[in-house]
């Protein structure tokens, strides 16, 4: 569906959050997805061809190396098993896998910090407000049933300046507009929201951020990387 009035693009039936926990965990369905994938030829060219993504892009590890080079809390919003750590900063993460969030734990304790396993708005509300110096949204924020809530939710729990770097796919990419129906940024049913940089930049503001690209050139990645600043 396109919102007539925000051109936003979503699924119209998505599944509720316990679906998506239990049935549909990202874990299990990706891996048989890849496998569907591969037997299309254009899909093997595009895979072939990834090298083209680096050309007027920001690196992915220099975009998330700006939110671990942010002293203070960081939090990491659908941080699955992984855990960001460096110097200065105490890592905490929000994760609605069980499972995942189980492999993570140890290295948060560790750092200091901690995860909670929940949907990302119900495990923002068990931190306190102006707790974070930045967040990580990387690869989430096109899953979540409710991405407005939880917007308006990490805006309160972030301090005043305080960033929120954003990886999404790019439903105004290049590569999607080629690709049709097997772009890579297409996931069903785990995709629920189809982001564009002023369907993002629209949220953004409507809840208090202000939207700078990190992509050098736009539309020419399949993801589009974000900073969302916190006014
Ligand atoms: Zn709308």
């Amino acid at each position: 569906m396109r919102c007539t009035r925000c051109e936003m693009v979503y699924l119209a039936r998505s599944l509720d959050n316990s679906a998506l926990t239990a049935d549909h965990a990202w874990e299990k369905t990706h891996a048989k997805e890849n496998e569907r994938r591969r037997k299309h030829l254009i899909y093997r060219i595009d895979q072939a061809t990834r090298f083209r993504l680096r050309f007027g892009n920001q690196a992915d590890k220099s975009w998330v190396r700006q939110a671990i080079a942010t002293p203070g809390n960081v939090l990491d919003v659908g941080c699955g098993s992984s855990c960001r750590v460096a110097p200065g900063i105490v890592p905490f993460g929000i994760e609605v896998s069980e499972g995942l969030a189980k492999m993570a734990e140890p290295k948060y304790r560790a750092a200091g910090g901690r995860i909670v396993v929940a949907p990302a708005e119900q495990g923002l509300a068990q931190f306190e407000d102006n707790f974070f110096s930045a967040a990580v949204l990387r690869s989430y924020l096109e899953h979540e049933l409710k991405p407005r809530e939880v917007l308006a939710q990490l805006r309160r729990k972030l301090k005043a300046g305080g960033i929120a770097l954003v990886k999404v796919p790019d439903f105004g990419s290049v590569g999607r507009h080629v690709m049709g129906a097997k772009w890579c940024g297409f996931r069903y049913p785990d995709h629920l929201n189809y982001f564009t940089e002023a369907t993002l930049a629209g949220l953004a503001k409507a809840n208090g951020f202000r939207l700078e690209r990190q992509n050098l050139l736009p539309r020419l990645n399949d993801n589009l990387y974000a900073k969302l600043v916190r006014l």
